[in-house]
């Protein structure tokens, strides 16, 4: 029961307000956990308990953070079917994608606790006046960190480790949908030595008023975002107040272009990858999968032959290969978006409809023919639709992909190495999958151009996101 309340200062408490609310299983709609909701006097005690936290961890050698981030990746790792079934039992998502997740999640740990040795500096001789310029890197402050329920222990594992190898405390906000997963992980930190305090977790129903009490405070220094493109505008404009130092990982509407001289095979199996992973409920996820004429027809057969084998269940249920999208709202939206396309000329090659009975389930589903004025060219779909055009012409597909407010990630199948690094490079976003079908690795720089967001997470990058550079200039 103590996994259901809030976690400030090592310990776990009721809300002021004593106010709670329900998490859904969206496998079965049945309720699984009753979770307190937190109030602005507990954002108070929160950043009360950073505060305290930070003023020692700041101080400790970066040997000594690394050690701790060490100890949380084997703790983590040796309870991956733990935290698997928590994530299953929270989002819906079956359990190869929620070991996948748990697994990608403690390798933040790891990655985050090799880089906390690595924080560098410069000096150098100022060209004209003689001084000698000294730059080093300091923690940034405590980090507020908002994340959402499509991975609920993967986007917060990227955002607390680095802080952490940082030198920073944090408060989390994970989403309402999926709080347990991120509590769960607690005790963990505990054990592996994070002294208490340095990492806080609040759940709520009511995250806009939370999230602006907090970011009004002046001890908040960075506020780490990842979740959808209209939130992070508004946290945008409120980060401005106190003059934050904002990440965003936020919306995306990926193309996948296969031109007709790429291996058949790895791009069917690519495109599988990047539409199906977590179902589909992934701002990577292949949103257009644009074919080459000659090769189309064979592709779709092949790729509904690969979708169509996959057996839709409970998420917790090590039998089914895909579980339900995570609420009623998603899938009225995914079932939205196939009708208007199927309206305007779309054809359906499989799926196409939510199955009776309870849980939020949406088969998978093949369109093809899809024209450029069906919303789903334009909005994330976030489900398990495949959306199919075809093309001709390089120049033109590479304008069509480009033409999106988005710049999260793109794919890009071809056998022609000289083609597909120049297509790469056209290609107006922050990542891309070439000949491959996922880009995420806690090694390297995740995040988007345009309206896809601000900074990166992971890679060397990662940890900046919760540095200041500081400059001295010495004369000696
Ligand atoms: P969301 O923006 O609705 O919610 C994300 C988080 O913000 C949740 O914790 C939510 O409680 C909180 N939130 C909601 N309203 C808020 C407000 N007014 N003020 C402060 N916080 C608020 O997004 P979602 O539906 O949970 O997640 C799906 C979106 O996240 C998709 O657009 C997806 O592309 C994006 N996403 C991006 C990445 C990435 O790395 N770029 C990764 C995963 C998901």
């Amino acid at each position: 029961m103590k996994l259901t309340n809030l976690y400030i200062d090592g310990k776990w408490v009721e809300s002021a307000s004593r106010a709670r609310f329900d998490v859904v299983n969206p496998s079965n709609e049945r309720v699984i956990a009753s979770v307190a909701s937190a109030d602005l006097s507990d954002a108070d005690r929160a950043l009360d308990a950073a505060e305290r936290a930070m003023a020692l961890w700041r101080s400790e050698t970066p040997r000594y953070r690394s050690e701790v981030l060490r100890r949380a990746f084997n703790l983590m790792s040796e309870r991956i079917e733990h935290f698997a079934h928590l994530i299953s039992l929270e989002n819906g998502k079956a359990s190869a994608d929620a070991v996948g997740e748990a697994s990608y999640a403690a390798e933040f740990f790891r990655w985050f606790s090799e880089e906390a040795v690595r924080a560098e500096g410069t000096i150098s001789h100022a060209p004209s006046s003689g001084a000698r310029i000294l730059v080093q890197q300091k923690p940034a402050g405590i980090g507020l960190l908002i994340t959402p329920w499509n991975y609920p222990a993967a986007m917060g594992t990227r955002k607390i480790a680095p802080a952490l190898a940082a030198g920073c405390a944090v408060i989390i906000k994970p989403a309402a949908e999926t709080p347990l997963t991120m509590l769960a992980l607690m005790p963990v930190l505990e054990e592996a030595g994070v002294p208490n305090g340095l990492v806080n977790v609040l759940p709520t129903t009511h995250p806009g008023a939370l999230v602006d009490h907090i970011m009004d405070d002046p001890r908040i220094r960075v506020v780490s975002f990842t979740g959808s493109t209209s939130v992070g505008k508004e946290l945008l404009r409120n980060a401005a107040g106190q003059v934050l130092k904002p990440a965003m990982e936020l919306g995306g509407n990926a193309p996948l272009i296969v031109f007709e001289d790429a291996d058949l095979d790895t791009a069917v199996e690519g495109a599988f990858q990047a539409k199906m992973r977590n179902l589909g409920e992934a701002c990577t996820a292949a949103n257009r999968i644009y074919l080459h004429e000659n090769i189309a027809a064979e592709f779709i057969s092949e790729f509904v032959a690969r979708m169509s084998k996959l057996k839709l269940g409970d998420g917790t249920d090590q039998r089914s290969d895909v579980g339900p999208l995570v609420n009623e709202e998603t899938r009225t939206k995914v079932a939205r978006l196939v009708e208007d396309a199927v309206a305007k000329g779309a054809i359906v090659e499989l799926g196409g409809y939510a199955p009776e009975g309870p849980g939020y389930f949406y088969t998978p589903t093949v369109l093809s023919n899809v024209p450029d004025d069906a919303d789903c060219i334009h909005d994330e779909i976030f489900g398990p639709v495949a959306v199919i055009q075809s093309f001709t012409d390089q120049d033109q597909v590479i304008c069509r992909a480009n033409d999106t407010e988005y710049g999260l990630v793109a794919y890009v199948f071809s056998k022609n190495m000289k083609r597909a690094l120049n297509v790469c490079e056209q290609l107006e976003f922050g990542m891309v999958g070439l000949n491959r079908g996922i880009v995420s690795d806690p090694a390297a720089p995740f995040g988007g151009v345009k309206q896809s967001g601000l900074g990166r997470e992971g890679g060397k990058d990662g940890m900046l996101e919760f540095m200041e550079t500081q400059y001295i200039s010495a004369a000696w």
